[in-house]
């Protein structure tokens, strides 16, 4: 099965390993208050994504000096879950980010993310831990959830800070969710995130989809052009027999009876075509203005 695009872009944002050590602490900060659960019972990080699976030991030694207490199977398809249960690492790492072990309420501390190069940090762990975007063949949609309210009030703020627009909200469930709709919104916070090829792969879809709708649309013009020359023949067509039922045809000048012969002769050609059937040939002008003398002196028969 090909890799979902939320997983080629999570892929695409993991290749950026946090260098400094302030980055490391701000993404995994991201990605503790966006995961399955973190608290003072313990943390849960579940994900399909192999690449998050890979850097996530890394990211939490580096920030932390933690290990997991529990490891995923990487070789094992879908879900890959991360624990962490003892009570010492759980404090230490409440602690780094400045919770006591009784606070009831997460929230984003703003020293944690106070760096320019920690807010993107932030956010990558964020949206690698509870975000989605879905493929752009599909739809435009990019959102990341927690289940913590003030973590989404201040992610929201964070948002406009950094990408200099705010993402819609919602609230599913227990989860507050954030997000955006419009391919260029996604566009500029997946190329923040460290995702330009992604990023790139959503303008190559719009792009694609806006000609084919052009495309659609002038087809359908097309067709619009020639119902309408379909019904001038038809017009043109019962004129021509209403004249020939009264016996007027024949009195007709020549050059209408000949344009008449023209039209019987051929129900679906266009006046262009009929015109270059005249002997000599006609403009089409000519041969509509044919056409409307015949369409007219019928009309005036039936009155
Ligand atoms: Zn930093």
């Amino acid at each position: 099965m090909a890799a979902s695009f939320s997983a080629r872009v999570k892929a695409e944002i993991c290749r950026t390993f946090p260098q400094k050590k302030c980055c490391a602490l701000a993404q995994c900060f991201g990605v503790l208050l966006y995961c399955n659960s973190f608290g003072a019972e313990g943390i849960k990080i579940i994900t399909e994504s192999r690449e998050f699976a890979q850097l996530l030991p890394r990211l939490f030694h580096r920030a932390l000096g933690v290990e997991f207490d529990q490891l995923p199977d990487l070789a094992a398809p879908g879900k890959l879950v991360f624990q962490i249960d003892r009570r010492e690492k759980l404090e230490r790492i409440l602690e780094a980010f400045g919770f006591g072990r009784d606070t009831l309420a997460l929230h984003v501390n703003l020293p944690v993310v106070e760096e320019d190069c920690c807010k993107a940090a932030f956010l990558r762990g964020a949206f690698l831990a509870g975000g989605s975007v879905t493929d752009p063949e599909k739809g435009y949609h990019l959102e990341i959830g927690t289940g913590h309210h003030s973590v989404a009030r201040e992610t929201y703020a964070l948002m406009e800070e950094v990408l200099g627009f705010y993402p819609k909200t919602a609230a599913r469930g227990g989860t507050q969710v954030l997000y955006l709709k419009q391919s260029d919104l996604i566009c500029d916070c997946l190329t923040y995130l460290g995702a330009p090829v992604s990023a790139m792969g959503i303008l190559e879809a719009r792009m694609e989809k806006e000609l084919n709708n052009k495309v659609n649309r002038r087809c359908n013009c097309d067709d619009a052009n020639l119902s309408k020359v379909v019904e001038a023949a038809q017009e043109q067509l019962s004129a021509i027999r209403t004249l020939r039922e009264r016996g007027l045809l024949e009195h007709l000048p020549q050059k209408l009876r000949e344009a008449a012969a023209a039209r019987e002769a051929d129900p679906e050609a266009s006046l262009t075509e009929l015109a270059a059937m005249m002997e000599p040939p006609i403009s089409k002008p000519a041969m509509s203005s044919r056409m409307k003398k015949l369409v007219q002196a019928a009309k005036e028969a039936s009155q």
